[in-house]
């Protein structure tokens, strides 16, 4: 028997997202024209309000209106948390183009990789990232359009001779939207609206399509949530919009970029940052009095164990919520104890194909940490399965598999890893679970060969094809490790043409190729043979064994 969530559903959102965006941002600026909705954490003298949001949407539609771009075309970003972004996918919402993120922390090379497999038309970049998005297009037929905005130090100028064909983000801003503004036909549950990455149960990152449907759905049973119970625990009496979030998580993530809309839905103030750095981050608590924080486990180890805590006034945190990868209950127990006023921290779990929350917080007073991810979230259902599909016994755990009426709508452009992660309408999480009597969903462990390094995904494919690129390198395997306090690192078993190659050449060639994150942080081990199946897949759990005999 399926399990159903307690929460009572949501009903699924039938307004495009972007005019309801629109909606929402008209209404803040209106009933407060001077209200901020997002600082800037680095630069505290930079914000914007509603109004400006509004505004900067509506030129940004109107911009991709007159250039000729069309709705299904994909706009892609290299842009770090910023309101440019939010500006950006706004108004390539109202437009119908599909909004796909890089991540800041990437290379050149996974840069390229992403603008090719999304077949992107437009890019929006950071001026810092001009240069290694103009390498990264080279050759590329299909990019169109470069838009390069001046955010990393927003005193200096652009320079004036920039390449021609590019165009600055303050002309973009400038463009007048037509009256009365039309946006473009949008059929909410078939059109995408966003296209995040992720390797999901096995393989290479892959374009996750979101539609608005799912999208829209998803804000709107988070931001209920924590409006109608979690900002009332802490305070029944403070007012929900008062409130400033602090961002570090990365808002092309779907974790980061779901709490931001959220923020955006009730009429909060978001601080975002650009770069996480201890201080900084500390520093904003301070300042802006956070009182509730979005947390990330290896964020969470800092709170427990950095000397800094100590030298900033963290006492207006009451509370914490952690996703994205496990916490360890002892960290966050050591976490509450450094806040003077933190009275707990709970746990979330989500995913990107589900474009966010498959659970919810829910405040168990006796539990301030808690060692269950909450409880299912509106409109879902979930099962658990064992290796045979078949539905496990009450209180045993399995592969979790999850229903609901808005689903992602597939992998971009690959049908068989779209069929591959559903079974009957069921989406596949690879993750194992284990479900109380109060419906409580205990994340207990990860079937899929995903690596989760510093809460952000790694895909052992990638990594390995990394490795098999290297002239010589005859094959490779890939496997996460437990990585410090609730972190996992990747760790490369690799099996050389020649033995005069060394690990020091590997990481060199590796690091010049992929972001920080995923690097082979866990080590090197060279070996004869990569175990594999007869179909000639790598066999990870041989892998794993193999790493824990030494
Ligand atoms: P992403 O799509 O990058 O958000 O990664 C989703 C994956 O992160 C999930 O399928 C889980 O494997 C892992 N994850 C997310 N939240 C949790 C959690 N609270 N506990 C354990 N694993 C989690």
């Amino acid at each position: 028997m399926p399990f159903k969530s307690p929460l009572p559903p949501v009903p699924l959102e039938t307004q495009p997202y972007g005019e309801r965006m629109l909606d929402v941002l008209w209404r803040h600026g209106a009933a407060n024209p001077t209200k901020k909705a997002m600082i800037c954490a680095e630069n505290p003298q930079f914000s914007v309000t509603y109004h400006e949001l509004y505004h900067g949407s509506l030129s940004v539609a109107a911009f991709l209106e007159t250039q000729g771009f069309k709705k299904g075309d994909v706009l892609l970003t290299v842009l770090p948390n910023s309101w440019e972004m939010f500006e950006v996918t706004i108004g390539a919402a109202l437009r119908g183009i599909i909004v796909t993120g890089v991540s800041m922390l990437f290379t050149e090379y996974e840069t390229r990789k992403q603008i090719q497999d999304s077949g992107a038309i437009i890019i929006f970049c950071s001026d810092d990232r001009l240069e290694l998005v103009s390498k990264a297009i080279k050759n590329i037929d299909h990019v169109k359009k470069l838009v390069v905005a001046q955010l990393s130090d927003r005193t200096k100028q652009l320079p004036t001779n920039l390449p021609t064909g590019i165009t600055r983000f303050e002309d973009v801003l400038a463009t007048k939207p037509g009256e009365p503004f039309a946006a473009v036909k949008i059929d909410v549950k078939q059109d995408v609206l966003l296209l995040p990455y992720s390797s999901g149960t096995t393989g290479p990152r892959k374009g996750v399509m979101i539609s608005h449907e799912l999208f829209s759905t998803m804000i709107t049973t988070i931001s209920s949530h924590f409006k109608k119970n979690m900002y009332p625990y802490l305070n029944p009496h403070r007012e929900v919009a008062s409130e400033h979030i602090l961002l570090d998580l990365p808002i092309s993530h779907i974790y980061g970029g779901a709490m931001l809309q959220k923020a955006m839905l009730l009429g909060q103030t978001a601080v975002l940052m650009q770069n996480y750095e201890e201080h900084c981050y500390l520093r904003s608590i301070q300042n802006f009095k956070v009182h509730f924080l979005f947390l990330k486990p290896t964020v969470i180890v800092m709170l427990a164990n950095s000397p800094n805590v100590d030298k900033y006034d963290l006492s207006s945190v009451e509370g914490g919520l952690s996703s994205g990868a496990p916490a360890s209950v002892d960290i966050c127990y050591k976490a509450l104890k450094r806040l003077p006023n933190l009275k707990r921290i709970d746990q979330g779990y989500g995913m990107t194909e589900t474009s966010g929350a498959c659970t919810l917080p829910i405040i168990d007073k006796t539990n301030p940490v808690t060692t269950y991810s909450g409880v299912i979230s509106p409109n879902y259902e979930m099962k658990l399965v064992d290796s045979e599909s078949r539905e496990v016994p009450f209180g045993e755990s399995g592969e979790l598999l999850l229903r609901a009426p808005a689903m992602m709508l597939g992998y971009l452009g690959r049908l068989e890893a779209t069929a591959n992660a559903f079974a009957d309408g069921w989406f596949k999480t690879g993750d194992i679970a284990r479900i109380d009597e109060n419906g409580l969903v205990y994340i207990v462990g990860r079937l899929k060969e995903m690596i989760k390094s510093q809460s952000l995904q790694v895909s052992p494919t990638e990594l390995e094809d990394v490795l098999h690129s290297h002239p010589e390198i005859a094959d490779a395997g890939v496997i996460g490790i437990p990585w410090n306090d609730s972190d996992e690192a990747p760790f490369a078993f690799i099996v050389r043409k020649n033995n005069n190659l060394s690990k020091e050449e590997i990481n060199k060639f590796v690091n010049g190729k992929v972001a920080e994150y995923k690097r082979l942080r866990g080590g090197i081990k060279f070996v004869d043979a990569i175990p594999k199946s007869d179909a000639g897949k790598i066999l990870r759990n041989v892998l794993k064994e193999m790493h824990d005999n030494g």
